[in-house]
């Protein structure tokens, strides 16, 4: 694909130029009736991408039963012949990774590099689950009785509805699909009303993989209203498990209706993460951290650096440095050679942003760099640096937005405290050259995150670790590790090879 890309080829290559798209995929796209139709528009311009028929209560109704159908079939297929097929869409996903991760670029305004990024880590995920495909191991146990056997084996757990955020519109989707299927489950995906497009585009390469194995409709995927289909697919006793990635605010409430009927549900939802830098630190690899974590993706991942602390013999020198690298930060298109930040998600996001600093202001916070809308079409805005005295009280909320807030520190059990001190606990750093540092911010007392790293900025975690984080992030784990056995039901088996019935803790019961 030549650098010129422009979105009706890169739709095209996908094989979705229509001009109204269906919102309802069993399998194949359902025909008929809509909820209305929705806009799919391009942050960094405001036009319009596409047009997306949303999905009514009766095509919900075919994409689950159809997904219900096939996973009872799909479940008695050995691991390994499972992971066989999934390995056959890693290999989609490597043929279209230029184009779909065009598509990041085009709906949520990712710049090129992290677009493309966002598949690799589809692609990873997929690797990852055609491994575990012979894997998905149980532990034995010695049984306390004589002639007893006892093992532990995993199975399939049933359909697992999938809730994705704007801002992975397709990775967040693949580590659970991906994850999902090769435990033997099926797969039903609501996307985020921004990004419908990429959700068709993906759920397309699958499909296609899927009906040539005889598997049509064991992925299906719904694009509706939360109210009507969102709200449907949480009370949906067909799906045992609920994988729900996005605000604390969604998460609080799909968390709640899921537990009322004794479902599962795995959150990850919104962090708040800092950054500590010590006296010792290496101050160009901190530099480097923190910039990508902060601007990266114009400040909308969940592991963005949103805080750091800097200890103040450190902290003038850190910071004039950030300042400087801020202001080179190329701001445009996100397709454009040399951009560094594309747009917001949209004018609610900048709102937000504009906001946040206002409020940032008002409690005392002196902005360094940033702090406006940039002058153009589309939702962009300036990567924002803003001093504090005191912790401010806006940072104990996410906003999704480059705003970065700095404070320093003489004393590390005082960062470490002030950087646990939020609702969220997803992401972590350190950066230090000391030894005692570094194990002091990863022991029992040290980061309270889901994710701590050393070194590493916040954001940008590899898919063989376990992902998610503690407290309002929603204790979920997804990904690499054994965060797949959130996918499966654990079956406790104990087998008597004797003549005799002994019963466990020596208990007798003579009949
Ligand atoms: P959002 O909460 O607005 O929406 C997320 C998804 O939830 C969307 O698909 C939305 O339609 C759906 N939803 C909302 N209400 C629902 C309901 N009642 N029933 C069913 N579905 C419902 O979040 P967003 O703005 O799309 O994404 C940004 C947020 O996501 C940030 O807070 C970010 O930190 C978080 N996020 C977290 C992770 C993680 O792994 N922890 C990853 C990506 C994004």
């Amino acid at each position: 694909m030549s650098n010129d890309l422009n979105v009706h080829g890169v739709l095209a290559s996908l094989g979705i130029s229509d001009a109204l798209l269906p919102g309802a995929w069993a399998g194949s796209a359902l025909g008929g009736d809509n909820a209305g139709v929705i806009d799919s528009i391009n942050p960094a311009d405001g036009t319009v991408l596409g047009r997306v028929a949303l999905a009514t209560s009766e095509q919900y109704e075919a994409v689950v039963s159809t997904a219900q159908a096939q996973y009872l079939r799909w479940r008695t297929l050995p691991a390994p012949k499972r992971g066989e097929i999934i390995r056959q869409m890693a290999e989609q996903f490597r043929i279209h990774k230029e184009a779909l991760g065009a598509l990041v670029s085009f709906e949520v305004g990712k710049v090129r590099s992290e677009g493309a990024g966002e598949v690799q880590e589809t692609i990873d995920i997929a690797d990852f689950a055609v491994g575990l495909s012979r894997q998905l191991y149980g532990l034995t146990m010695h049984s306390e009785r004589p002639g007893h056997r006892m093992y532990e084996q995993w199975h399939p757990l049933g359909l697992v509805s999938v809730i994705t955020a704007f801002n992975f519109p397709n990775a967040v989707w693949a580590w659970n699909a991906m994850i999902a299927a090769v435990c033997g489950d099926g797969v039903v995906w609501k996307p985020s009303l921004k990004a419908p497009l990429i959700a068709i585009a993906t759920h397309r390469i699958c499909e296609d993989v899927l009906a040539k194995n005889g598997y049509s409709g064991l992925f299906g995927l719904v694009i509706g209203r939360d109210a009507e289909i969102g709200e449907r697919m949480i009370r949906d006793a067909r799906f045992p498990l609920v994988s729900a990635t996005g605000s604390t605010r969604m998460g609080r409430h799909v968390g709640s209706v899921v537990a009322e009927r004794f479902g599962r549900s795995l959150l990850e939802l919104g962090g708040n993460n800092a950054i500590i830098v010590t006296a010792d630190a290496d101050l160009d690899l901190a530099l480097r951290g923190i910039a990508f974590g902060a601007v990266g993706t114009a400040g909308q991942r969940c592991t963005t650096t949103r805080r750091i602390y800097l200890h103040a013999d450190i902290a003038d020198t850190l910071t004039e440095r950030l300042v400087k690298c801020y202001k080179q930060v190329k701001i445009g298109h996100p397709l454009e050679a040399g951009t560094l930040m594309g747009p917001l998600i949209d004018d609610d996001a900048v709102n937000a942003y504009e906001a946040a600093i206002q409020e940032a202001v008002a409690q005392g916070g002196r902005v360094l760099t940033g702090g406006k809308r940039v002058d153009r079409a589309g939702s962009y805005v300036e990567p924002t640096i803003i001093a504090m005295d005191h912790d401010l009280p806006i940072c104990q909320h996410e906003t999704f937005a480059p705003i970065l807030y700095v404070g320093r520190f003489t004393d590390l059990d005082d960062a470490i405290r002030r950087q646990n001190d939020v609702p969220q606990g997803l992401s972590s750093s350190i950066f230090t050259t000391n030894f005692q540092s570094s194990e002091q911010f990863l022991g029992a007392t040290g980061s309270d995150c889901g994710i701590a790293n050393v070194n590493i900025g916040t954001s940008g975690a590899e898919i063989g670790g376990a992902f998610g984080g503690e407290k309002e992030t929603g204790g979920g784990r997804e990904a690499g590790s054994d965060s797949w056995k959130a996918y499966m039901r654990r079956q406790t088996c104990t087998l008597n090879y004797s003549r005799d019935l002994p019963l466990a803790q020596g208990i007798t019961f003579d009949v």
